[in-house]
């Protein structure tokens, strides 16, 4: 599959579109537009390149990552995708919003179709393989693509960092242990796309990331 990447919001989020290119199916992953222009950017993307999407799926449920959950579902008639464990977060999305100092209103997001580790999700002829890895958030998860070798990763793995755990629901030890145990052994060559930032790779990650 191919993943295209979008730079939204003042939190510089990275929204993902991960496709198939022979079916043209797709998924809107951490959908962070919260305005026109960002909303636009996204619909323009899936229209110049024919794409269907077929499902909306959360890494957790920060309010930067969500904020733009609402339209997506709204847009093209989807189920919200993410685990149960984060859905006390998507409750409080107004709450958040005020908290990572996002003037504009949030609303609550819920989960209408949750998954659970080990879960498999179908794009067109690709597959991404759920890993829950808590300790960001309750429920955060990152989606394996095998056979292309990256990750979608969210806000658990960054270039030379981790994610902050410092958040309500957060748990240092819990990270660190989930990372260890669920990404590392993942191939060196496996592409990580994060929440924030530029992508890395597993092997980078284990050769010169100073939390692991
Ligand atoms: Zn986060
Ligand atoms: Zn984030």
């Amino acid at each position: 599959m191919e993943v295209a990447r979008f730079i939204f919001s003042l939190f510089g989020i990275n929204t993902y579109v991960v496709y198939d290119p022979a079916t043209l199916e797709c998924a809107v992953i951490d959908p962070g537009m919260s305005s026109k222009r960002e909303y636009d950017a996204l619909d323009h993307f899936i229209g110049r390149k024919n794409l269907r999407v077929t499902h909306l799926i959360n890494t957790h449920l920060h309010v930067d990552h969500a904020i733009g959950d609402a339209y997506v579902q709204k847009k093209y008639g989807l189920p919200l995708e993410a685990h149960p464990a984060d859905a006390p977060l998507g409750a409080r999305a107004a709450e958040q919003a005020l908290m990572f100092g996002i003037t504009e209103r949030a609303e609550a997001v819920t989960i209408t179709s949750p998954l659970q580790d080990g879960e498999v999700i179908k794009i067109g002829n690709g597959v991404l393989h759920v890993i829950h890895v808590p300790g960001h958030s309750p429920g955060h998860i990152a989606l394996y693509d095998k056979e292309d070798g990256f990750i979608i990763g969210g806000d658990i793995l960054f270039q030379g960092s981790v994610g902050r755990t410092d958040l309500p629901g957060g748990n240092h030890n819990q990270l660190i242990e989930g990372i260890r145990k669920r990404l590392m052994t993942l191939p060196d060559d496996t592409i990580v796309y994060p929440g924030h930032g530029n992508e890395t790779t597993i092997g980078l990650e284990r050769a010169h990331n100073p939390f692991l």
